[in-house]
């Protein structure tokens, strides 16, 4: 257990080594040629859960598509999933959409510069509002992720949880008092790429690493045991059965609820259990298309933040096309519908 005069110390000494480092190794990422909030704002919501590499080339078609907080603003839904489609998690979208609408109506279509009412808008929490501000905005305010917690666990050797608010709270806190004066963008993003890069959360590159001098994990050989995480929640396991009901080439498919997972979304028609193949049959003659051959049982598995979805896919070839489904051929469904990973990883079958 470190004092807290140790603690500032550690924190304190950071810029002058982090700055330096970042500008000698920071990876040249399309979002950081920018520092336009509506760009900074779309490339950190993409990379929420999602890895750089992936991002990379959604960015690109995103901004093509929508360059602007007016074209976001109006775009339609549909747009809007194709665009996000196979990035996950689809509130995402939804929620800039929202905030997109709310800058509009409320700040004359200019992005806020004020953190509160940074903050206050759709979807943006601590973390994505301190890094548009200080990237856009030069605030002194930290964004503080799953990175930025495991590297200031480290540096520090702090043993309290980090999924913990308090945890959160406390770093940051820390942060925004050693933030430089004009080089708060930059701060933010070498924390981030130090944790991106060096600090990983296996096997640390504490020998290139520009704080390895006073890190005390490092000087502690503790790197290993930090960061402290909570227990996790086991995720539900839910078998469902996918049909991929085929007629002259093409496949029925339906749109998802309004309401909860993948929402609004375009899927196969499945059902909860998971089904025989007689079973399957009989429920495909039950929707109205006229079984005449099963071709092919495939199994896939994908997993939600909570769920983790176990599923058996039916190929099966009909005979009628029943109005109730919308049907269309794979080329259709790569094109113009949004179809979430969880059905899309059907199709490469
Ligand atoms: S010295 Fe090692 S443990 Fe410490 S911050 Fe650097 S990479 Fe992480």
């Amino acid at each position: 257990m470190h004092t807290q005069q140790e603690i500032q110390t550690q924190y304190s000494r950071l810029p002058e080594l982090l700055l330096p480092w970042y500008r000698a190794n920071a990876r040249d990422l399309p979002w950081r040629r920018t520092k336009e909030p509506y760009r900074v704002w779309v490339s950190e919501i993409m990379l929420q859960q999602t890895r750089v590499e992936a991002v990379r080339g959604y960015y690109d078609r995103f901004l093509t598509a929508l360059p602007d907080i007016a074209s976001l603003s109006s775009a339609s839904e549909e747009t809007l999933l194709k665009l996000w489609e196979g990035l996950g998690y689809y509130s995402r979208v939804r929620n800039l959409q929202k905030a997109a609408k709310t800058i509009m109506l409320e700040h004359g279509g200019v992005f806020p510069q004020d953190y509160k009412s940074v903050r206050a808008l759709c979807g943006i929490g601590d973390y994505t509002a301190g890094a548009i501000c200080s990237i856009c905005f030069e605030q002194p305010r930290a964004a503080v992720d799953g990175n930025v917690l495991r590297i200031m666990a480290r540096i520090t050797e702090d043993f309290s949880p980090i999924d913990l608010q308090e945890t959160k709270k406390k770093v940051a806190a820390y942060l925004e008092n050693v933030y430089p004066a004009g080089e708060c963008g930059t701060f933010t993003q070498s924390l981030m790429e130090l944790g991106a890069c060096v600090c990983t959360p296996r096997s640390p590159k504490c020998d290139i690493c520009p704080v390895k001098d006073f890190c005390f994990a490092s000087k502690n050989g503790t790197q290993a045991e930090l960061p402290v995480k909570l227990p996790k929640k086991e995720k539900r396991v839910e078998e469902r059965t996918v049909y991929l009901l085929e007629c002259d080439g093409a496949f029925a498919i339906e749109k998802r609820g309004e309401k909860g997972l993948l929402s609004g979304l375009w899927q196969f028609p499945n059902t909860l259990g998971r089904k025989s193949p007689d079973a399957a049959l009989q429920a495909a003659e039950a929707l109205g298309v006229q079984p005449a051959e099963l071709c092919r049982e495939v199994h896939k598995i994908h997993i939600f933040t909570h769920i983790r979805w176990e599923m058996t896919g039916y190929h099966i070839r009909c005979r009628v096309k029943d109005n109730s489904f919308t049907w269309v051929t794979p080329e259709m469904l790569r094109t113009t519908y949004a179809l979430p990973t969880a059905f899309r990883i059907f199709l490469d079958e």
